[in-house]
């Protein structure tokens, strides 16, 4: 199971948290209670497979480029 890290905005708390690819992203920080929290691509290199990147484009009312 993945490894993927998050960060808050509101409160900047850091944590990890290990997800399915099937689970949901995590948006609510487990500390504050803000839904502030967003996905920290970092440290631990992932290597996909073949193509289909996945497409993360939901929600989609901010801007389409995410870094
Ligand atoms: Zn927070």
């Amino acid at each position: 199971m993945p490894t993927y890290h998050y960060r808050c905005k509101n409160c900047e708390y850091d944590f990890t948290e290990q997800q399915s690819f099937s689970d949901d992203p995590i948006t609510v920080c487990p500390k504050c209670g803000e839904e502030q929290v967003h996905k920290v691509y970092s440290s631990v290199p992932v290597k996909f497979k073949g193509h289909g990147f996945y497409r993360t484009d939901r929600g989609g009312s901010s801007s389409s480029s995410e870094k």
